[in-house]
């Protein structure tokens, strides 16, 4: 077991500790326990320090349950006996007792305003999270919001003791405490009462303010995003920045910004369709003047043509074409290229009935994959195939050439 230092001084940022196990974790790293540690190890939502033993820079420090032992991960190894002294990272300590802290208060004040319980707390690199049991609207997460502040701004005292499980029993905690044994308990003033690990912030005032970030629903309750102190400042000024270029490009004040995104989605979505229906009229012109250039070949038109389209584009001019008549072969002028075959509508040509059965999508586009390779298929009235590895122009000789010999 590792004396704690942190108990009981949570702004502890060097201390002097004797090396009394030395090791290597499965993953190669090697790690020490101390006899004390001003080290937080990552527990109840709070992330571990980080910082120096000696010579050694500490990584990741970690609560070995089975002995209440502090490993502290070191990127080298340290021998057991030696004394060494610990110097914790202050800015980032400072920064999770400012959100633990904060995290105590606001869950008190969603169970003072809103009756909503706190079932989690993850502490995380930009915000942090509560997930409360109660679904609430943005009216009442402000009014906890407000509760929170005005607690913060009293600059309530904030105290740590100790109790037994029986004590505490008789306690108002305002979460059921998951250990027994000596509990320790962090007690802000008329406020709340909660059996806590973690490292606090002496008044509630060092908290600088609480600020909720965001929220959604999220198994059956409320995930509540939040920011404190350092990075409530933080957040705003993120917010401040997108929102100064927004309003900007936009040439609106900040008030008017989502009347301005709505007005620019409706613009968009009418040009959309506007766009939509000049391509569909362009492409009955494309048809038409597609169509208009039908050449007999064996007795029935066809038009065979080099048309720079993607397989659906291609597939759309084949099919409007060949229903104002002829039969359409489209080659796609990439390498390697893509080839559409549509039977036309009608056939005019002095073998009508014949030529009718004579042109056969598919096995025209058979004859190509045999000869270019690639790969494709269809029915006789429609096929494609993709991969064709030849000149588009080529692809589309070969085409008029196989259908002579129909
Ligand atoms: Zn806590």
């Amino acid at each position: 077991m590792t004396a704690r230092l942190y108990y009981n001084d949570s702004l502890l940022a060097r201390f002097d500790a004797t090396v009394t196990e030395a090791g290597v974790l499965p993953d190669g790293r090697p790690f020490v326990v101390l006899d004390k540690t001003g080290f937080y190890p990552t527990s109840g939502g709070q992330p571990h320090d980080l910082g120096r033993l000696g010579d050694a820079t500490v990584l990741d420090v970690i609560d070995r349950d089975e002995d209440a032992a502090v490993l502290h991960v070191l990127d080298r190894a340290l021998g057991p006996g030696v004394d060494v002294s610990g110097e914790i990272d202050q800015a980032r300590r400072l920064d999770h007792i400012q959100q633990h802290s904060g995290q105590h208060v606001l869950s008190a004040a969603f169970v003072h305003a809103c009756a909503a319980p706190t079932i989690s707390f993850h502490l995380g690199p930009d915000v942090s999270t509560i997930d409360l049991t109660a679904v609430l609207e943005a009216e009442a997460i402000a009014r906890a919001e407000n509760e929170a502040n005005r607690i913060v701004q009293e600059n309530r005292p904030v105290e740590v003791r100790y109790a037994s499980a029986e004590e505490a029993a008789a306690l108002p905690l305002r979460k059921e405490p998951k250990r027994g044994g000596t509990l320790r308990l962090v007690d802000i003033e008329n406020w709340d009462l909660s059996a806590c690990g973690g490292t606090h912030v002496s008044r509630t005032g060092s908290i600088g303010g609480i600020a909720v970030t965001g929220w959604e629903r999220y198994k059956g309750g409320t995930r509540v995003g939040f920011a404190c102190g350092h990075r409530a400042v933080r957040h705003h000024r993120l917010l401040r920045d997108v929102v100064i270029e927004a309003t900007r490009a936009l040439s609106v004040q900040m008030s008017e910004l989502p009347e301005a995104v709505r007005r620019l989605q409706s613009d968009s979505r009418e040009a959309r369709q506007q766009v939509r229906g000049l391509t569909e009229s362009l492409a009955k012109y494309e048809a038409a003047e597609l169509a208009s250039s039908a050449k007999e070949i064996a007795g029935h038109r066809f038009v065979v043509r080099v048309v720079d389209r993607d397989a659906n584009g291609l597939k759309l001019l084949a099919q409007a074409a060949a229903a104002l008549g002829p039969s359409v072969v489209l080659v796609s002028p990439s390498r390697p290229a893509l080839v559409v075959a549509a039977r036309g509508a009608t056939v005019v040509g002095p073998n009508f009935s014949s030529a009718v059965t004579a042109f056969d999508a598919k096995s025209l586009v058979a004859s190509l994959i045999a000869r270019f390779g690639g790969k494709g298929g269809g029915r006789p009235e429609m096929a494609q195939a993709g991969g064709l590895d030849g000149d588009p122009t080529e692809i589309g000789a070969a085409s008029a050439e196989i259908l002579k010999g129909d």
